[in-house]
């Protein structure tokens, strides 16, 4: 077996973190941040994860966290 030559920028990119998402690599303080998704993956990640919620103000209630869909449906209807 010949020894593994590594190339200098391969061994930059060890430095830095890779992306769980697409495999690309960004600032390891990044990653200390606990992040494990490069910039952009980071940013669609956070997208998807507000578009599962909406908050609602209810009667009585004040505003609520509504996580599901129906549930929201359910109360869009007209008061009695
Ligand atoms: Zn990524």
């Amino acid at each position: 077996m010949p020894p593994t030559f590594v190339p200098p920028r391969t061994r930059y990119a060890m430095r830095r973190a890779t992306c769980v998402d697409c495999g690309d690599t960004f600032p390891r303080r990044r990653a200390a941040l606990g992040y494990t998704t490069c910039l952009s993956c980071g940013d669609a990640e956070a997208v998807a994860a507000r578009a599962t919620w909406a908050v609602v103000p209810l009667p009585k209630q004040g505003y609520t966290r509504i996580t599901r869909k129906e549930e929201l449906h359910h109360l869009n209807q007209k008061p009695r």
